[in-house]
């Protein structure tokens, strides 16, 4: 028999319309496989296990009266950048230790309206700052496919939950990578949407022009439930697109004979792992095969995406986080005095990566160089975005991998910032475009970690992505595949 953590938010779904199973029952099992692998993933932050059983109980109950809405009795978890009404939400950060927010995010809400039982908040790399998770200000979240290997960042949290099978899907959010990495490092299906297509209200931001949250699941159908969900617009975020929402489970057709798929040639550059290149190379074989055209693109200010990023990332960082200052939010070292207790309480708040931010940022921004470094940066996001723009004239989808390399060991990376940087050289330009992306798994490599394969439309073309995305995904297996770990 498979076990109940095993199954996909489809498969449950059904099983919980037949009355198969109780989502008392698949709650219980989510927690007690949390019980069994948390305290080696390190994945969890806060486990509302009794919070979640008496969801599980009224989504039951709401069940037998007749209600079926789309994800009742599904258990998911939450990335701790997302404020969760009485429940601590930590971004990450020891600064925010304690804070309880007043309220739900918009994304969070509407997960509830649709009947979720949330399980718990999980680890990511401090205020989103991170490609690995090793910048949380808590513990480090192993990868599941491999204990000493990273789970990807931002949302590592996120990545190793949903692959660990200690919840059926999660959120993650995406400023540069974010959820594509670690969805891509632990063979998932994770989707970034166009900016403005998900409220922004009640996600801590980092990069408010950036910043957007996701499912992150182990399926494309998956994946889609969620975000059908959590899309559409949102009155209290200014930033969110009053544009209709797509039937999405309606587009997965298995159709990909008439896709024109785009292969931007800057995105196959040196220093790619050869067997990340082989798959990905054979994953776009493949939909050659299955009846789509193939044409090379280019994407010439690609080469700009990384400095044009971390400006824009980073100014937009130091003005947002200006406001933990241990007055207002979470920890506070008192001081007696106003600005000795600012500091102390963001002198010891902040980790490395955080305080490295705020001050490129708040450098970028200031008097005399705000022309040369933010100016500049903006013009450039510009001409980013016409890249694409140009490329969608001719292409409905591109194809690259996700990460040049797979899932790197701990301390890899974190001597030299610039190196983590590089990690995000394929997903963050899409972020700058404000475009959507998906990562979809495309095989492993001979280490057996995951590799990913990135998918990007138009903007509001999500429906595209997971057209594309589920016809692949039909068609092998490697979303079956389970980490030794839970042999
Ligand atoms: N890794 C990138 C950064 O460190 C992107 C992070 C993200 O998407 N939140 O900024």
């Amino acid at each position: 028999m498979t076990h109940l953590t095993d199954l996909t938010i489809s498969d449950a779904l059904d099983k919980l319309k037949n009355r198969d199973i109780s989502s008392v029952e698949l709650t219980q099992a989510h927690i007690d496989q949390i019980a069994k692998h948390d305290s080696q993933v390190q994945a969890y932050i806060t486990v509302t296990a009794e919070k979640a059983l008496e969801a599980a109980h009224a989504a039951d109950t709401a069940r037998a009266a007749g209600d079926d809405k789309p994800l009742l009795g599904i258990p998911l978890a939450m990335k701790d950048v997302l404020s969760t009404k009485g429940i601590q939400t930590t971004c990450g950060s020891q600064i925010l230790k304690g804070y309880k927010p007043v309220f739900d995010a918009t994304s969070v809400k509407r997960l509830y309206d649709a009947g979720m039982v949330m399980l718990g908040k999980v680890n990511m790399d401090e205020f989103a700052m991170g490609s690995s998770t090793e910048n949380s200000g808590y513990f480090l979240t192993r990868n599941p496919w491999n204990l000493e290997r990273v789970p990807g960042g931002s949302s590592g949290g996120s990545s190793a939950v949903v692959a660990a099978r200690m919840a059926m899907g999660a959120t993650g959010t995406d400023t540069g990578g974010s959820i594509r990495t670690p969805a891509a490092f632990c063979g998932l299906v994770g989707i970034k949407p166009s900016y403005g297509r998900v409220s922004r209200y009640g996600l801590v931001a980092f990069g408010s022009s950036l910043d957007q949250a996701g499912p992150m699941t182990r399926t494309v159908e998956d994946a889609a439930r969620m975000l059908q969900v959590m899309a559409g617009y949102d009155p209290q975020d200014s930033t969110s697109m009053n544009v209709p929402v797509p039937d999405y489970l309606a587009t997965l057709s298995g159709e990909v004979k008439s896709l024109k798929i785009g292969i931007p040639k800057e995105y196959f550059g040196a220093g790619m792992q050869p067997e990340v290149e082989k798959a990905v190379r054979d994953a776009i074989a493949w939909y050659e095969k299955a009846g789509a055209q193939l044409v090379e693109i280019s994407l010439p200010h690609s080469e700009y995406s990384l400095s044009t990023y971390y400006i824009i990332a980073c100014s937009e960082a130091s003005a947002n986080l200006a406001r933990y200052d241990g007055i207002r939010f979470g920890a506070r070292i008192d001081k007696g005095d106003v600005i000795e207790t600012y500091k102390a309480t963001r002198g010891a708040g902040f980790g490395a990566e955080v305080k490295r931010r705020i001050m490129l940022g708040t450098y970028a921004l200031s008097a005399g160089y705000y022309d040369a470094w933010y100016g500049k940066a903006q013009a450039v996001r510009t001409l980013i975005k016409q890249d694409f723009e140009k490329a969608f004239e001719q292409v409905d989808v591109l194809m690259s991998a996700v990460v040049p390399t797979t899932a790197f060991k701990f301390g890899d990376n974190t001597e030299d910032p610039l190196q983590m940087y590089l990690a995000d050289i394929l997903t963050i330009s899409v972020n700058l475009a404000g475009i959507p992306g998906m990562s979809i798994p495309c095989g492993f490599d001979n280490q057996h970690l995951p590799i990913g394969l990135q998918l990007l439309a138009p903007a509001f073309k999500e429906e595209t992505l997971f057209r594309a995305a589920h016809a692949y995904e039909q068609a092998h297996d490697w979303h079956t595949r389970k980490p030794d770990l839970l042999q």
